[in-house]
């Protein structure tokens, strides 16, 4: 792993700009007959690929760099932008460095995708991730239990590797792993948002869609380890924010840039929340499948695309600005993202009834244009700073 803070984030921004995957290519070549199997946002249980012996792979769309050409023939104009960057990476040979794709249950316009990825692509091994939107153990919990146990036959097929409960136990604590370092980062940061500024955190976060978990955690904690030493980062007359909408096509990092610049620190976020999806270490004795099933059960995060059983849409968000200490709430979400706008009425009247501030803006992927949100943007955070109780 990298030695120094500057060769961290190196590393980190070229895997984030990297959209030939060739991190992932070196893995295989690693090893001749390893495979990978990428997946679209939000969560997949990589823990059975990973037993596998499979590289999980998360992919996310083309970002700001990619020029879409035939992309756009396969959908709407009034469709977000991820599904057709997506199509777009495929059909230009991208994506051949993966032998498979999950296309997880978020929202029609994934499983619209699944479906056109089956006719483009008959060769190649495709799966509808159906994930449950009941939380009862005797339904939602059978349910998920026969989902996983398809793709874990589905995966020791594919990579000729059959997976028994010890690989899958090894795979769980090495995602534990992963998920712990990612709370320290988290947790770190909302204590400490100028030693681990957003537009870093982010990059980091990218890192994990292409690496090798293990790799991925080394490289957290490297990160965890080495930016508190930078006696440039001085805390900032910033306002601390929280923000919501971004858990499946994600903003150019510019953007992200342009939020720090107009003074928001963020404090929470929901950047790939599928990293960070289950909030706890799944149990590693026992039945594995049985442990998946229940953190999958009791310690999902919560989101838009993710039913609420109890029917209080705005709890965790009230609970991070709590939790967080944040003075605001900043909406960002990708145009017409169905699940984040569908859910943002609901929660931004929790707010008013909290009498927390927030804003709203919306981007795409390729958003290229910032001076209008740093403009909101530094217009909320100055607000904060200016009128708010303390
Ligand atoms: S950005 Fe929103 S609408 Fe588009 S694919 Fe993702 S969840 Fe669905």
């Amino acid at each position: 792993m990298t030695a120094t803070l500057t060769d961290l984030l190196q590393l980190a921004r070229s895997l984030h700009d990297d959209l030939d995957l060739t991190q992932v290519s070196k893995w295989k070549a690693a090893k001749p007959g390893r495979k990978a199997v990428g997946h679209m946002p939000i969560y997949v249980p990589r823990e059975l690929i990973h037993a596998a012996g499979m590289l999980p792979v998360g992919v996310v769309g083309g970002g700001d760099r990619l020029e879409i050409i035939r992309g756009d023939a396969y959908f709407q104009s009034y469709i977000c932008r991820i599904p057709r960057s997506t199509i777009e990476l495929a059909l230009s040979g991208r994506l051949d460095v993966l032998d498979g794709m999950l296309f997880p249950s978020i929202c029609d316009v994934i499983r619209n995708l699944s479906g056109m990825w089956r006719m483009l692509f008959p060769d190649r091994y495709v799966h509808y991730v159906d994930v449950p939107q009941n939380f009862d153990p005797a339904v939602g919990g059978q349910f998920w239990r026969r989902e996983l146990e398809t793709m874990r036959d589905d995966f020791a097929r594919l990579s000729g590797h059959p997976v028994d409960d010890e690989d899958l136990r090894a795979s769980i604590a090495v995602y534990n792993d992963n998920r712990a370092a990612l709370r320290d980062l988290y947790r770190e940061r909302s204590r400490r948002p100028w030693v681990f500024p957003l537009s870093e955190v982010y990059l980091l976060l990218r890192a994990g869609n292409v690496l090798p978990p293990e790799e991925h955690t080394q490289m957290l904690r490297a990160y965890l380890r080495q930016a508190p030493l930078d006696s440039s980062r001085r805390e900032q007359d910033q306002s601390r924010v929280v923000l919501v909408g971004m858990f499946c096509e994600q903003p150019p990092h510019g953007l992200v840039v342009t939020l720090e610049r107009a003074g928001c620190s963020a404090v929470d976020d929901d950047l790939l929340l599928g990293l960070r999806w289950l909030t706890r270490d799944v149990a590693v004795d026992g039945d594995p499948l049985s442990n998946l099933v229940d953190a999958y059960l009791t310690a999902s995060a919560s989101t838009a695309s993710r039913y609420s059983p109890d029917g209080d849409r705005a709890r965790w968000l009230l609970d991070s600005v709590k939790r967080n200490s944040a003075e605001g709430v900043v909406f960002c979400a990708p145009s017409f993202c169905d699940p984040a706008l569908l859910d943002q009425p609901m929660l931004v009247a929790a707010l008013d009834r909290a009498g927390i501030p927030h804003t709203e803006f919306k981007y795409a992927e390729d958003t290229g244009q910032f001076a209008v949100i740093r403009e909101q943007a530094g217009t909320f955070s100055d607000s904060i700073r200016l009128w708010s109780t303390p």
